[in-house]
Order: structure tokens, then C-alpha cells, then sequence
């Protein structure tokens, strides 16, 4: 069902922080991984640090995440900022680059032989 969505854990900003919140339309039936995230503990202005690296806590949660490879596909699809599957906006960019080169590259191959 289609939906205003804002990540849920980050419904608990505290007072001052300048967290941004997502406001995006998105169907919500997507969202099954959510309960099975690794990362109720982690404080919403983590998620968002300065886009050049992932804080070392976060990035520990994020890796033992169950869900990881759902949350960064979640965040890829709808361009979201922020950390998502334990990668910075940039990262994932980059790691979107290099599977469409590892892709063309064994298309090419299986092509060649
Ligand atoms: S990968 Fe990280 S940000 Fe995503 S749900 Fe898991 S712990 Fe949370």
C-alpha cells in the first residue's frame, strides 16, 4: 500500500538534532525487511554523517545486519541519502558503477567465450 514514508527509526530525534527526515512516497509493502533491521539502538543523526565515511558503530551494525543487501537496494531505488546497508550515499553510488562494469564485463566474456 502506497504510502508517505519516513524510517521509522528515525522518529526519535532529539531535541536539536538537525537529522534530516525522509518524506517519500513508497509502498510500504516493501518494507517487511524494516522488522528485521540490526539498528533500533543506533542514534538517527548517526545515519547521516558527513557522507565521507560511515561511523565505525554503525558501520559494525550494519555488517551483522541481517537485512543489509535489502536496505541498500531500499536505498539505491529511491536515491535516499544518509547510511543505508552500512554504505554512504557516495559508496553506494560507487558500488552501482562497479557491479554495472563487473556485469558488462561477464556479459562480454560469456559473448566471447
Ligand atoms: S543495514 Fe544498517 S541501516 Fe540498514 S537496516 Fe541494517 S543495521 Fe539498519
Amino acid at each position: 500500500m502506497p504510502g508517505t514514508f519516513d524510517r521509522p527509526w528515525h522518529s526519535g530525534h532529539r531535541a536539536g538534532s538537525t537529522g534530516p527526515s525522509l518524506n517519500i512516497e513508497i509502498d510500504t509493502r516493501d518494507l517487511w525487511w524494516m522488522a528485521l533491521r540490526n539498528c533500533y539502538d543506533i542514534h538517527p543523526d548517526d545515519f547521516f554523517p558527513d557522507d565521507s565515511y560511515v561511523p565505525l558503530h554503525v558501520l559494525a551494525t550494519c555488517r551483522a545486519c541481517p537485512v543489509l543487501n535489502e536496505c541498500r537496494d531500499h536505498a539505491i531505488t529511491h536515491q535516499l541519502t544518509g547510511v543505508w546497508g552500512g554504505l554512504t550515499a557516495r559508496q553506494r553510488s560507487r558500488w552501482v558503477k562497479n557491479n554495472h562494469r563487473r556485469a558488462a564485463a561477464a556479459k562480454q566474456k560469456a559473448a566471447t567465450g
